[in-house]
């Protein structure tokens, strides 16, 4: 996958596109994946780099959402249990089954929390993941020995699916690109251009030339998540809001404050919320929150209340709690809810995502999560095909391998994430054993040889895009990125054929940005 080909594509186009899609994030990617393998002519345009926005923001979970249950939305549970299941089968390389373990304190909470999950469990049906059960204190104890144990009654153990976000959504890029889809990154749609009143094409603009050029569709799908409405907007500059917003952040600690493999699941904080601290890439994650905020950003900050709200929660869940002191990276992400009372949808499929063709035939697909991503893109193809001339041709995702499948990744190591790629990135590492070979931190599992894959094979731009996305440095510990930024640069210099001014810039622009994760030097 070469951007340079990608752009030269975009460049050389005279015909109509079936598909555009404005959104590199799970959405737009997964509609890209399901429209290419349907065999339509598809192109995506993403104005930032591939799961730059919320989808590589998440709280890593491939889950029917236990939350949904208290609120008795059980259609919703099974299908995204479903959905659990089939990125499991498709993504096997990126998604795990991972335990939890839900500490009781009374036996009251044992009962109901109990019997939730044996509902959890039943709507799985032949899609489960494990079976729940119930835990004596001193199972609880060995299943989570950093637990606050002082009026412990128990716990329930149940199953759920983790991954990784951003490496998942990059294999569906290449998924999207080897079914012939054309992926652009840093391509930003700025325009909606028309025939009559119904939108028949886009805009874009190159972000590294500068270049603009026009792409016309039979239709364009808007799948820019917390930035649907402003898309809608160029359509319709009278259309109103349809999603109102809301961010979650994450604190990341080191792995000593969760010291097993199982992680913790709090039911029901302060504000009603549930809270998760889970194992990833060797540390321990901990999110998330629900604050209304007022407008999309691609950097999203903090709030203060926020981070205390999480370390507070902590300290009540924890014998050994983290402090501020111990954040090692904080990061945010935005939700977009879908006010479904003020829209006029044309389908709402689900109560948890919703599709609107509007009066300009802008198709917005918004709303739902990274688990149901698949479904989600079923849904806006369907009603896209239905909407135009394009002929009817059934979707295939279900069983189609993503990018990298393979059963056994475990076996290798660091690497695994890579998949069926693992063989081809340590082999870079022969090219040069000393500067591919050796750990970029002793803190963390990475190697210059997935900085160079990254590069060659990633459409990878930036410093941000190597450290942030491809490999997880910046979400890890944030510090650490900055200490090996200068190394990082200049290996991506010497693949891209860059020089020191390049090297300088990109160390600024990413410090400058990292300070935002690493708490101490923002605040
Ligand atoms: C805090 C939090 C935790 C979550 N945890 C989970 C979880 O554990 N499990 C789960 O299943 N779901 C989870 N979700 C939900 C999930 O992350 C989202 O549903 C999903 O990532 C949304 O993807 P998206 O593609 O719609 O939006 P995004 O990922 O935001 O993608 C939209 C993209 O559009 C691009 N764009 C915008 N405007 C333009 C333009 N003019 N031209 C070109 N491109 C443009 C943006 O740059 C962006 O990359 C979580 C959400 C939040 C906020």
């Amino acid at each position: 996958m070469k951007r340079a080909e990608m752009l030269n594509r975009v460049r050389a186009r005279k015909k109509v596109w079936d598909f555009i899609i404005i959104g590199g994030g799970a959405t737009g990617v997964g509609c890209a994946v399901d429209a290419a393998s349907r065999g339509f002519d598809v192109l995506l345009l993403e104005q930032s780099d591939f799961s730059k926005g919320t989808s590589s923001r998440s709280t890593k979970l491939v889950h029917g959402g236990v939350r949904y249950l208290a609120n008795g939305n059980l259609s919703l549970v099974r299908e995204a249990l479903k959905e659990r299941a089939t990125l499991k089968k498709n993504a096997a390389h990126l998604v795990k089954i991972q335990s939890f373990i839900v500490p009781c304190y009374s036996l009251w909470q044992k009962i109901f929390y109990g019997s939730g999950l044996k509902i959890y469990n039943l709507l799985s049906g032949k899609y489960g993941f494990g079976k729940s059960k119930i835990l004596s204190k001193k199972e609880t104890l060995l299943g989570l020995p950093n637990v606050n144990s002082v009026n412990l009654r128990g716990g329930i153990l149940y199953f759920d699916g983790q991954f990784d976000d951003a490496r998942l959504l990059i294999d569906l890029v290449k998924t999207a690109a080897e079914q012939g889809a054309t992926v652009l990154n840093y391509a930003k749609v700025f325009e909606l251009t028309k025939h009559g009143n119904k939108v028949n094409g886009v805009r874009l603009k190159d972000d590294e030339t500068g270049e603009e050029f026009s792409a016309q569709a039979k239709i364009v799908i808007n799948a820019t998540g917390a930035f649907c409405d402003a898309i809608r907007k160029l359509s319709n500059a009278k259309n109103e809001k349809i999603i109102a917003l809301s961010q979650g952040i994450h604190l990341v600690f080191d792995k000593k404050f969760l010291p097993s493999k199982n992680a913790l699941m709090i039911p029901k904080t302060g504000d009603g919320r549930v809270l998760f601290v889970i194992p990833w890439h060797g540390k321990t994650l901990i999110g998330t929150t629900d604050t209304p905020v007022e407008t999309a950003e691609l950097e999203p900050k903090p709030l203060e209340s926020e981070i205390e709200f999480i370390l507070s929660t902590a300290e009540q869940y924890l014998k050994e709690s983290p402090k501020r002191e111990d954040i090692l990276s904080v990061f945010v992400g935005i939700r977009p809810l879908v006010k479904s009372a003020k829209t006029k949808n044309t389908a709402a499929l689900s109560r948890d995502h919703t599709i609107e063709i509007n009066d300009a035939n802008l198709l917005t697909v918004t709303g739902g999560k990274w688990t149901t991503y698949r479904r989600m893109a079923e849904d806006a193809v369907n009603q896209a095909i239905a909407k135009t001339d394009l002929p009817s041709k059934h979707c295939v995702t279900k069983d189609l391998k993503i990018h990298g499948f393979c059963e056994d990744s475990e076996r290798f190591g660091d690497l695994a994430v890579y998949g069926t790629d693992a063989d081809k990135v340590q082999e870079l590492i022969k090219e040069n054993p000393n500067f591919f070979g050796e750990k970029l931190h002793e803190d963390l599992p990475y190697s210059g040889a997935e900085i160079v894959w990254a590069v060659r094979f990633e459409m990878a731009r930036s410093l941000e895009d190597v450290l942030a996305r491809r490999t997880r440095v910046l979400f890890l510990n944030a510090k650490a990125a900055i200490e090996i930024a200068p190394h990082v640069a200049e290996i991506m210099a010497a693949e891209l054929g860059k020089d020191e001014v390049w090297i300088d810039g990109q160390i600024e622009n990413f410090t400058e940005l990292a300070k935002n994760y690493f708490f101490d030097l923002s605040s």
